[in-house]
């Protein structure tokens, strides 16, 4: 182990249970080392809502993921990360504002809709969709979510990943033809009053650089090298492409496909390139496992074992993250939904 590492886990062991380190499946090895607990963004929720003892913890992940576990924990705990200039440019794609002059455009056409914000999206965003009455969701609930909202005859105003909302709806059976897009660019969303009216769910205009880099050809050309091959995708991959791959699977999912593949099979993963990487390395001699593409989340790689470090012996304030109680109360309503789902 590095020197920085001994020391950082030298700290760790002075403070115990008293802090708690976080760290999403996207983090590079050398920081997931030194990890209590690693999960995707629903598991990483409902760990920082259980963990009473720790008064300090510490989020290597990127910045929204940081603000959830503010809004469920108690005032006493302190959240901090790593590097706050982590963020989600998906999770910026959407303002409190753009959204609130979205809903206003949607309700202005018909009153039966509802809010479902996946939980990459800023705590603002958040707030908004708990105060309409909706839901978070993540990759992994995602159906579940938008089920609990069409069983109360809603229509769902999804935000602000259009793919996953695409996805997710063409995998409950929606016709593509229920679906419209939301362009915050254009007036009026891009979206005549008509196609408002036919739709059952209507997806934001926002993406993720990582995910929309697996296209349709690489699955093809891919599949034709390696025909025995399995290919999973994440859900935020764009819908023609999702449709091409074997599965679809969040971040969690994709963990129990490859865990559960049979002996000596080879899988292809569509997903960020430090899950995918790790999966090979532990099941080298087992089970193949590599990259669609290679494709790195810059903003996860911003956190790396000097600024752990930092963290850990300064605690400097500007790293400390913390959502005021009046947009934290209406977010947590929105991420309690989930998590009661
Ligand atoms: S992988 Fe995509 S959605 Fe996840 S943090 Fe990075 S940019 Fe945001």
């Amino acid at each position: 182990m590095s020197e920085v590492g001994e020391r950082i886990d030298a700290i760790r062991e002075e403070w115990g249970d008293r802090l708690l380190i976080l760290g999403h499946h996207y983090q590079r090895p050398s920081v997931l080392a030194h990890a209590d607990k690693l999960g995707d963004s629903l598991e990483l929720s409902r760990l920082a809502a259980d963990q009473e003892k720790a008064e300090r913890i510490v989020f290597c992940g990127v910045h929204f993921m940081a603000e959830s576990a503010d809004i469920l924990t108690s005032p006493e705990q302190i959240i901090t990360m790593p590097e706050t200039g982590a963020g989600c440019p998906m999770a910026d794609m959407a303002t409190a504002e753009l959204m609130q002059t979205g809903w206003n455009r949607l309700a202005g056409v018909c009153d039966d809709w509802l809010p479902v914000v996946y939980v990459n999206s800023t705590a603002r965003i958040k707030a908004l969709c708990g105060k309409l009455g909706g839901s978070t969701c993540t990759s992994s609930n995602a159906g579940r979510v938008f089920e609990w909202a069409l069983e109360q005859g809603k229509r769902i105003f999804f935000l602000p990943d259009e793919h996953l909302g695409r996805n997710t709806a063409a995998t409950m059976g929606i016709p593509d033809d229920e679906v419209a897009l939301y362009n915050p660019a254009c007036a009026d969303g891009g979206l005549s009053d008509d196609e408002i009216r036919s739709a059952r769910v209507v997806v934001w205009k926002g993406y993720c650089i990582v995910h929309v880099a697996f296209t349709i050809n690489q699955i093809r050309q891919v599949r034709a090298a390696n025909p025995d091959a399995t290919i999973i995708v994440h859900p935020e991959t764009p819908r023609e492409a999702a449709d091409l791959a074997d599965g679809q699977g969040s971040t969690s999912q994709i963990i129990k496909a490859v865990e559960a593949a049979p002996d000596g099979s080879t899988l292809i993963i569509g997903t960020e390139q430090h899950l995918v990487e790790r999966l090979a390395r532990e099941q080298a001699g087992r089970v193949t496992v590599k990259c669609l593409k290679p494709s790195i989340c810059a903003n996860m790689a911003k956190t790396n074992e000097h600024n752990l470090l930092r963290l850990l012996e300064e605690w400097p304030d500007e790293l400390r993250i913390h959502v005021s109680p009046s947009v934290a109360d209406n977010a947590r309503l929105a991420l309690q939904r989930m998590l009661e789902l």
